[in-house]
């Protein structure tokens, strides 16, 4: 019988393990596909207190890992593929082994949102990518589209300017929203090339992607981009498949949770970008995996010689 188990583990997750394993809990961490979540493909995270050179997402990650396995968290490289958390204890069910909980952390934060358009299932992997970090080594001097116009679009884009010699940046809107200061940078890189109120319709290539048609919102004119590659970084929406129809979810799909961290099922605690309403950041992602894995030792202590408390109709 587990104590505590954390599904996910980006910066939420694996700070709860922090706490949690302080807490002389052991935690299990069930690491999802790829450990680190989202945060361990930015290619660099500024903004992250403690780090004034900024600091690699992949590298931020370990070092949480390794700082949650040296008090006692276990770190299981799993994919969760079903919970059962309408009965107590809960049961946990991953390809490789399944487990029963006393408390649950859900951390299993967002995934990218896909454009939807013609081309880019049959070319994902052959130039079209969701991942900078991951694939960028690959555009060195060749031309690449970026699209959106957010934190991600921006900050991967400038890193793709490492590699590839043009970087078109293709937002749906005449201004970006992403912080100031990458603004400012993308407009000063000479490598960056914006292009304002346009969408693309549809990623052309027969094997690898050779370019894509982008359609102007303002005046329906259709033009051609000639590009290697195209990065899509147009958001993102809550992995939250596993909690369906046992905890409340948001009309976007996001966890509902009180201030503390607590979601619809006692024992059931939520954090990090897979909360509703949360500053989608590291910094806050850490904050909230540190409040879950507090109230998930609280809740146990209640719990001692007492019965599972009864739900709310
Ligand atoms: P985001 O902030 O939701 O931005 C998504 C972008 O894609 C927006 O510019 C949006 O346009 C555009 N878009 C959405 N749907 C589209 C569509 N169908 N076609 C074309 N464009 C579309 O997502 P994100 O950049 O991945 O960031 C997610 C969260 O993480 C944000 O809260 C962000 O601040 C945070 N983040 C922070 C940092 C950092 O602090 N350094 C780094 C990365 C991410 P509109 O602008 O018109 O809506």
């Amino acid at each position: 019988m587990e104590q505590v188990v954390i599904v996910g583990s980006g910066p939420a997750g694996l700070t709860a393990a922090i706490y949690a394993a302080r807490s002389q809990l052991a935690p299990l961490v069930i690491t999802g596909s790829a450990l680190g979540g989202q945060a361990a493909s930015s290619s660099e995270i500024e903004n992250y207190p403690g780090f004034p050179q900024g600091v690699s997402g992949a590298e931020l990650m370990q070092l949480m890992q390794q700082q949650a396995e040296r008090f006692g968290a276990r770190v299981e490289m799993d994919d969760v593929q079903e919970v059962n958390l309408l009965r107590h204890p809960f049961t946990v069910r991953a390809f490789g082994a399944a487990w029963e909980t006393r408390t649950l952390i859900a951390a299993t934060g967002v995934a990218p949102r896909v454009l939807g358009v013609p081309g880019e299932s049959r070319l994902k992997g052959r130039g079209v990518s969701y991942c900078a970090t991951c694939d960028g080594f690959f555009y060195k001097d060749k031309t690449v589209v970026v699209v959106g116009g957010g934190d991600s679009a921006l900050n991967e884009a400038l890193f793709l300017t490492r590699f590839a010699s043009k970087v078109y940046v293709v937002h749906r809107r005449g201004q970006w929203r992403a912080q100031k200061i990458a603004q400012d940078r993308a407009l000063q890189n000479p490598k960056i090339q914006p292009v304002w109120d346009a969408v693309v319709t549809e990623i052309l290539g027969d094997r690898q992607v050779t370019g894509v048609r982008i359609s102007n919102v303002r005046t329906g004119a259709q033009s051609l981009l000639v590009a290697d590659g195209m990065f899509s970084y147009v958001g993102n929406r809550p992995n939250t498949r596993l909690f369906k129809g046992q905890l409340e979810l948001d009309e976007q799909g996001y966890i509902v949770t009180d201030r503390r961290m607590h979601t619809s099922v006692p024992g059931v605690f939520a954090a990090g970008d897979v909360q509703e309403r949360t500053l989608k950041q590291v910094a806050t992602a850490v904050g909230g995996g540190a409040m879950a894995a507090m109230e998930a030792e609280q809740f146990l202590a209640q719990m001692e010689g007492n019965a599972y408390p009864k739900r709310e109709a």
